[in-house]
Parts: C-alpha cells; sequence; structure tokens
C-alpha cells in the first residue's frame, strides 16, 4: 500500500517520500531532491530514459488499440484522414503525457531505493 502511495504522489509531482515537497520546478524539469526531505529525484537527468520508455509504451499502446479501431469501424475513403488525425492525437499525447511519466519514473526510483548509496553521490554528502 505504500508502494501504491509512492507511485500517485509522484503522478501527482509531489515528493513520493513525503507528499509535501515539489517533484518540478518547470513544466518538464525536475528539481534535484525535495526541498522538505532532502529525497533526491534524479542524478544529472537520470529520470529521463525510464520516463521516456514509460510515455513511449502508453504512447504505443494507445495507438496501436485505437488504430485497430480505426481500421475495423472507419470507412475506407477516409481511412487516411483518421489515421493522420490518430498521429497527430499521439504526438500531442506524448508531449502532455512525458511530464506524468517522469513524475511516475521518480516515484519508482524512490520505491525501489534506486539512489540509495549511489556511489556518484559519495561527493556531494
Ligand atoms: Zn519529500
Amino acid at each position: 500500500m505504500r508502494g501504491v502511495l509512492m507511485l500517485l504522489r509522484g503522478l501527482a509531482g509531489r515528493c513520493p517520500a513525503c507528499g509535501r515537497g515539489k517533484v518540478f520546478n518547470s513544466f518538464y524539469g525536475l528539481n534535484s531532491v525535495c526541498a522538505r526531505c532532502g529525497n533526491r529525484f534524479h542524478i544529472d537527468g537520470s529520470p529521463t530514459v525510464g520516463a521516456m520508455i514509460i510515455n513511449m509504451f502508453i504512447t504505443i499502446l494507445i495507438g496501436f488499440v485505437a488504430g485497430i479501431l480505426l481500421v475495423l469501424w472507419v470507412p475506407a475513403e477516409q481511412l487516411l484522414w483518421g489515421l493522420a488525425g490518430l498521429l497527430l492525437v499521439m504526438a500531442l499525447f506524448s508531449a502532455l503525457f512525458y511530464r506524468i511519466a517522469r513524475g511516475l519514473w521518480v516515484g519508482i526510483t524512490t520505491l525501489t531505493g534506486a539512489y540509495e548509496g549511489d556511489e556518484r553521490l559519495a561527493g556531494e554528502e
């Protein structure tokens, strides 16, 4: 249950550890640590790869399902416009969902303790 709470806090852009600090300092920009509890959110942009994978997976899944539905239900003469519209929707979704995916990834890294005992942090503390 605690893990689910941490992931939900990350999704909401709040510190997964304490729920009070803000994860983001701009629409996409991450703070490196929580201002309230000191929980580390990332090291040199490292959450980007995990968030990109989450974002890509969800976007492709939605595109795949919507593409199948389009092919099944849209008349053949309108299919090209439907697929073009779907590509546009997927691009917009991907751009907006990336922020949520970054928050979720911060929740996952906090939940798994990914940065605890990391040698890259040894010089900072
Ligand atoms: Zn915190």
